[in-house]
């Protein structure tokens, strides 16, 4: 058995010929997540001030490790310095001084290549990043000279390439964050990404693989059951197709379904499934109890974390181990309330 499981264990370092090189995946290492320096409250701005952000400082803080960049201070700006804007020039946005039309954009795309680079050896589980900004904007951006409004992937320079670099990593800008469901769903990736890393980062085995797409089946149906059901068939078909191609594609699969937006209609389904698992075990009354409680959040009635609690509870007490390992139950640090609050 020992054997036949160290023949299909696939490790990323003989993938990236560099077997010394490669940083192994620390599991006691905290998250760590890219940050745009002014939303820690360092006066990295333009005119010397900063963004603090509340949510960023005083309720992700103590569960992360920040990595702060400041693209405008990196490439060597200052501070005080000439305020930025991005100005359309055919198919592409060129990033320049409002007063003086001073052009940045060469040094700026050299500096996000680099750092973005290094970047990516901090295996970071996400990155929040300043709205609006020429450098740091995730969407929306305003352009100079664009009549209409500003396009959903106008972004900064350094946001753009880090996006496109790294397409799996969740990216949302702290305006987004004010947003409870875009909050929830954030937080959501990034924890999920830092469990897909505990798993392809390192010497990986089929068996491992399987385990933890089982239990995620509930939040990736929560999401999209179109993409639980392919991801099922991606993990299936593992002895016919390279490991490489099986690992790229589930994860780019896994994180897309879980940025797919959720609807109480689409997560009461699943409640009402994870509540069958539990059906034949339940007296009636605590039957009848749970149903009703789905059912008060499938209205607006309450909000996801009552039936999630008490579905736990009898999983847990029941010793209904699908259930108990299931992600759907516990996504995210319940220090954040991320289930109350809708
Ligand atoms: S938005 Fe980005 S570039 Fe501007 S001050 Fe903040 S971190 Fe620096």
């Amino acid at each position: 058995m020992q054997r036949e499981n160290d023949r299909s264990e696939y490790d990323p370092r003989v993938r990236n010929g560099d077997p010394d090189g490669f940083e192994a995946f620390d599991e006691d290492r905290p998250i760590r997540l890219g940050v745009s320096s002014c939303l820690l409250g360092n006066e990295v701005r333009y005119d010397g001030g900063h963004k603090r952000d509340r949510f960023v400082i005083d309720q992700l803080g103590p569960l992360v490790e920040w990595v702060p960049v400041c693209p405008e201070m990196e490439v060597g700006m200052g501070t005080p310095r000439p305020k930025l804007h991005l100005v359309r020039a055919g198919e592409e946005l060129r990033m320049r001084e409002i007063e003086s039309g001073h052009d940045h954009t060469r040094a700026m795309r050299r500096f996000a290549s680099h750092r973005v680079r290094a970047l990516r050896d901090l295996d970071l589980s996400g990155f929040v990043l300043k709205k609006n900004s020429p450098s740091c904007g995730v969407t929306r951006v305003k352009v100079q000279g664009d009549r209409r409004s500003p396009a959903q992937d106008n972004r900064g320079l350094f946001a753009s390439h880090l996006m496109r670099t790294c397409p799996n990593l969740p990216v949302e800008d702290e305006g987004r964050l004010d947003d409870a469901k875009l909050r929830e769903n954030f937080v959501e990736r990034v924890f999920a990404h830092r469990r897909l890393r505990g798993l392809f980062g390192r010497r990986w085995a089929k068996s491992q693989l399987v385990a933890f797409h089982t239990a995620h089946k509930l939040q990736l149906m929560a999401h999209a059951r179109e993409y639980c059901h392919e991801l099922g068939h991606l993990v299936a078909s593992i002895d016919r197709r390279p490991r490489a191609e099986i690992c790229e594609a589930y994860q780019s699969g896994f994180m897309a379904a879980l940025a797919r937006p959720v609807f109480r209609g689409k997560i009461a389904k699943v409640l009402q499934h994870a509540a069958g698992h539990l059906k034949r075990r339940l007296e009636s009354a605590s039957r009848a109890e749970l149903a009703d409680l789905i059912r008060d959040y499938r209205v607006g009635n309450v909000p996801l974390g009552a039936p999630v609690t008490l579905l736990r509870d009898h999983a847990r007490h029941l010793e209904v181990a699908y259930l108990n390992g299931q992600t759907f139950l516990d996504p995210h640090p319940k220090e954040l309330l991320l289930r109350n609050q809708d």
